[in-house]
């Protein structure tokens, strides 16, 4: 590996800022809204107090606001040490970007709060979650008109659980309280598939680009998903689901998996389930047992394989690695992973990538329909369902007269009547809201990626897309 120390890396805002830059720099708008939409509106530094195993800790957290040229703004929430102003200011800009490309009706919003999980005992975390809670709620950083958090790296369905009941605590006659956060178990005003949506949305953005045989060629691919080898960094809450659907749904093949702790490889494929289950059981991929196991697990990155989905972390290919890899295809899961300059090294090699902004984009897709749920205060298909049903019973009741007519003619196909007689239910609903989003999206950016020859990657061509829209908004409310 090269020497960081002596290569200048922008930093994760500045390299957001860099790809911005570049996208506007193709694009007709004022120089005054250019500013207006590259700039983070606020940002929010909390630190607080919790008295733990006898004394108290201090905790420093943040809620970052990009844009509120739509509102409520949106965006995870992430516990990590590293957690910084800087990334949770480029995360929230992503988050602007990320939903006009999807059309999502929110700005762009991103919270961090320092600290490792596995620190800390379940009921701690609940104490230290609430009281940043309360600490974002008191300022409005948290309400389901004005900043709806979600889950990001470190967090998941108990941590919005917790934020949506500190919420409705604190605001006893909210009717829309739980709208205040998606990301909830179900049980707990959540919606069927938001775990495995960004995961999921993964699954389609490929899906999507490999029905583009001409897109499919620029990355000097062939065919569709099935065999194709892909690493995948972070096994996590996106890296596992959109591993587990590509192999199990679409016959693609995980030949290297890559962890905090090392690597994990099989050229014929490792097990997902049983990697995952692994890492519950021991906190890391070292040990496992089928497969090779590689200490340097970042070297994996740097293998041959069709697909790379780095899906964890930032800033993972930069100037140090970028030339070394190999994948013909990288599909950002994760936000930034790919720096600025590794981008332009990769762009120069041909590497076709799929941009964070697009590729990541089912979870925010899934958390806009469960806003939408809360706000409406019922399930989605609970009353068109058995109407759906009773309506598809007639044509059934019809087909079946024919076949007794007919006789050994003509019979209906096995399963047929089952398949057509089920009404979607709110999970089939939830799938297909967000395959649509998200084929809808990587067309309109492939239409600007091919018909301007001055834009040469599918990033540009999805920032394009993006601020577009963000503009057209800022200038219908007038500033
Ligand atoms: P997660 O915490 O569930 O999983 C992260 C995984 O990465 C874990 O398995 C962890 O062990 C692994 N990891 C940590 N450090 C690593 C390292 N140095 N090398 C390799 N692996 C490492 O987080 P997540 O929710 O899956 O988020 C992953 C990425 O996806 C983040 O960039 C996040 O911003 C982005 N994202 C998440 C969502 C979501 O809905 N959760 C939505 C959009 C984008």
């Amino acid at each position: 590996m090269a020497d960081m120390a002596e290569i200048k890396e922008p930093s994760f805002r500045e390299s957001v800022n860099l790809m911005f830059d570049r996208a506007v720099g193709l694009m007709d708008i004022p120089k005054g809204l250019k500013e207006k939409i590259r700039v983070c509106n606020a940002t929010y530094t909390v630190r607080f107090g919790v008295r733990l195993r006898g004394e108290i800790h201090t905790f420093t957290g943040y809620r970052s606001v990009h844009s509120e040229h739509m509102e409520p703004v949106k965006g995870g929430i992430r516990y990590a040490s590293a957690v910084n102003q800087d990334e949770v200011e480029a995360l929230s800009a992503l988050m602007t970007f990320k939903c006009a490309l999807v059309e999502t009706p929110f700005g762009g919003s991103k919270g961090g709060l320092c600290i490792n999980p596995r620190d800390y005992e379940e009921h701690e975390l609940e104490l230290i979650t609430r009281r940043f809670t309360y600490e974002l709620v008191k300022r409005d950083l948290i309400h389901p008109s004005q900043n709806v958090p979600a889950p990001d790296m470190g967090t998941g369905e108990r941590e919005m659980a917790w934020i949506a009941d500190q919420y409705a605590r604190m605001n006893t006659t909210d009717i829309n309280a739980r709208a205040c956060v998606t990301g909830k178990p179900t049980h707990a005003g959540g919606i069927a598939g938001r775990v495995e949506a960004t995961g999921r949305g993964v699954q389609y953005a490929l899906r999507e680009f490999f029905r583009h045989p001409d897109d499919v060629a620029k990355a000097h691919l062939r065919g569709k998903l099935k065999d194709k080898r892909i690493i995948i960094q972070g096994l996590g809450n996106v890296g596992y689901h959109a591993a587990k659907f590509l192999t199990a749904e679409d016959g693609a093949k995980i030949t290297g998996i890559v962890e905090w702790d090392g690597a994990l490889t099989d050229p014929d494929g490792l097990d997902v389930e049983a990697v995952r289950q692994w890492i519950t059981e021991n906190g890391g991929v070292k040990g496992y047992g089928d497969g090779e196991f590689v200490e340097n697990g970042p070297s994996v990155l740097e293998a041959e394989c069709d697909i790379l989905i780095p899906a964890a972390l930032e800033g993972v290919i930069n100037l140090g690695n970028a030339d070394r890899i190999k994948a013909p295809l990288i599909i950002e899961a994760a936000n930034g992973p790919l720096t600025s300059g590794a981008d332009e090294i990769l762009r120069k090699k041909g590497t076709v990538i799929i941009p964070d902004l697009y590729a990541n984009a089912g979870g925010v897709t899934v958390s806009y329909f469960e806003w939408v749920k809360n706000l409406s205060h019922i399930r989605f298909g609970r009353m068109q369902r058995r109407q759906e049903e009773a309506r598809h019973q007639l044509v059934v009741d019809e087909l079946e007269r024919l076949d007794r007519y007919l006789g050994d003619a003509w019979s209906m196909t096995p399963q047929f009547k089952e398949k057509y007689l089920r009404g979607a239910d709110e999970l089939e609903l939830v799938r297909s809201g967000l395959d649509d989003t998200m084929r809808t999206a990587y067309q309109s950016m492939r239409e600007v990626w091919h018909a301007r020859d001055d834009v040469p990657d599918l990033r540009m061509a999805a920032y394009i897309v993006a601020i577009n829209r963000v503009a057209a908004s800022y200038r219908a409310k007038g500033l």
